[in-house]
């Protein structure tokens, strides 16, 4: 096998070895935490927090309600009792049942808003915790596909690697000096010829250049340098 066919085939197996250490690079980006899931357990911890916020509300007036109903309860006894005659009496414990009942109806109110956003906080706390099961189960499956995926690769990369070894192991090392040093330069050393043309910078080619290349010999392109291969 002519020199300039092993360089060929060298870089082919350098090409595939970046394509896949990029993939491995993408792979390895992408496995670990999500930020969807990260973002949507966050949303979620809020919400809980704002139900806890809310059932501490509904309790707190419950129970000042209960506390205003018990005090009506006592005036408006006093009051029917018929024990208090007075009529000035009689007016300002009227007017304070009065004052109680208002504050109780506002308390009320209150405490029908707050069940309010108690059932809405409810439905919403479902559908976060329903969407983070289904973020958590894709992303499960993601990092499972991806750790096998990884898997693959490792084990072609390093197939690949021996490979190198041993196809390098053939060529004259001065040949593969001039390999690396344009593979540095012009990210490939090697350029097919094609209908005379040089692909790797599309010059059409002298004849004599041409010829030397037909016989096997390490022949550079006088345009860009690049060795030639003729397949
Ligand atoms: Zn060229």
């Amino acid at each position: 096998m002519s020199v300039v066919k092993q360089l060929y085939q060298l870089q082919e197996v350098d090409l595939e070895l970046e394509s896949k250490e990029q993939a491995l690079n993408q792979i390895t980006s992408q496995l670990g935490e999500s930020e969807a899931v990260v973002g949507t357990r966050n949303k979620l911890a809020l919400e809980h927090q704002r139900q806890e916020e809310l059932s501490r509300q509904q309790r707190s007036s419950e129970w000042e309600i209960d506390d205003l109903t018990g005090k009506l309860v006592t005036i408006e006894e006093e009051l029917y009792s018929g024990r208090i005659r007075n009529p000035k009496e009689l007016a300002n414990l009227q007017h304070e049942a009065d004052t109680f009942k208002a504050k109780r109806n506002q308390l009320e109110e209150k405490a029908l808003e707050i069940m309010d956003q108690v059932e809405l906080t409810t439905k919403s706390v479902a559908n976060t915790d329903s969407e983070l099961k289904t973020l958590e189960a894709e992303w499960q499956d993601q990092q499972q596909q991806l750790s096998a995926q990884l898997e693959q690769l490792k084990t072609a990369l390093s197939n690949l690697k021996h490979k190198r070894q041993l196809l390098t192991a053939e060529i004259d090392p001065q040949a593969i000096e001039v390999y690396q040093e344009l593979k540095k330069q012009r990210g490939t050393a090697v350029a097919k010829v094609e209908q005379g043309i040089c692909r790797g910078c599309r010059i059409s080619l002298p004849v004599t250049e041409l010829q030397r290349t037909r016989s096997g010999d390490l022949v550079r392109c006088s345009s860009c340098g690049r060795i030639l291969f003729l397949a």
